[in-house]
């Protein structure tokens, strides 16, 4: 959870009050810092305010930083929080117990200060590279929008909600007219940056939270464009077809006035089952080679009725 204040988040955990200030007054400056005294406190926090880390005691009554640790580490919401350990059992097998369970570290009390700053900033740092890491890994680093993996865990989720709430599902599969062609005319670094243009070209279009555009791979691009009909949605794609159409790009070998082009397919439906994802794309896909078979620079619309 990120303040407004840009400071990362710390969730303290500890039975005992003086522990609690130490630590707070230890880290006050850098972190937004949140207290539990208990278990209990600590999950309900966690899970609630979705701290960028924990600090965990072990020894607890009711329930000990180990039952904590396994509950935030079962929870899809809070099992990528870092948790470091801190604690006065100098076992080594507690130690090994805490790291096994999925502590990112472990400190010993009674700690130094500079130690636990130390450390706090360490795997701040590390998660950061992790989630900027998470991030680079759906974005498509040709054209800087989501990837084929990104779409694929949308897909699944819009396709879900459309499913529990009853509403409309709009999508449309587009692909850039006489590709292979511009490549084979212009050499590929020329087709990597028109590839580029559209898909900025897509993106403009978009203008809803969740509308969503990404590509799949090659000349293809897919749009998503949750609860919208078909009237909005066939729209929305031939301003996509248009304002490719006006980015002027010059292609000799294109049929279509001599400039880049795009073809769409698109299909709106009402999901109802989980196994009609794979049927509305062989649609989409159907409804594209249509378009490319009628004269391309065209958008094709299918209204599944159910
Ligand atoms: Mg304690």
């Amino acid at each position: 959870m990120q303040l407004v204040n840009d400071k990362p988040t710390v969730l303290l955990v500890d039975d005992e009050k003086a522990n609690l200030k130490i630590l707070s007054d230890l880290l006050r400056d850098d972190a937004n810092i949140l207290l539990a005294k208990s278990g209990q406190q600590a999950i309900a926090k966690a899970t609630e305010m979705m701290p960028d880390i924990i600090l965990l005691d072990v020894i607890m009554p009711d329930m000990d930083g180990f039952e904590v640790i396994r509950h935030l580490k079962n929870q899809d919401t809070t099992h990528a929080i870092p948790v470091i350990f801190i604690t006065g059992l100098a076992d080594a097998n507690f130690e090994e117990k805490g790291l096994e369970l999925g502590a990112c570290d472990y400190i010993q009390k009674p700690f130094h200060s500079a130690i636990v700053k130390a450390r706090v900033k360490l795997h701040l740092q590390l998660l950061k590279q992790r989630q900027m890491l998470e991030r680079l890994a759906l974005i498509d680093p040709l054209t800087s929008i989501a990837n084929r993996r990104k779409y694929e865990e949308v897909y699944d989720a819009e396709w879900r909600q459309c499913m529990r709430q009853g509403t409309t599902l709009s999508l449309a599969i587009i692909d850039v007219d006489y590709f292979k062609q511009y490549n084979d005319n212009f050499g590929h670094a020329f087709g990597d940056r028109a590839l580029e243009s559209v898909a900025t070209a897509l993106s403009h279009q978009l203008r809803r939270p969740k509308d969503f555009v990404a590509r799949l791979g090659g000349e293809e691009f897919i749009i998503l464009l949750p609860e919208t009909d078909s009237v909005a949605a066939e729209l929305i794609l031939n301003n996509c077809r248009q304002a490719v159409e006006s980015l002027q790009i010059s292609h000799p070998r294109s049929k279509n006035n001599g400039v880049l082009t795009i073809s769409a397919g698109g299909v709106t439906s009402k999901p109802k089952a989980q196994e009609g994802k794979d049927e509305v794309l062989k649609f989409a896909d159907n409804m594209l080679y249509d378009a490319k078979n009628n004269g391309r620079n065209m958008v094709l619309w299918k209204e599944l009725s159910n």
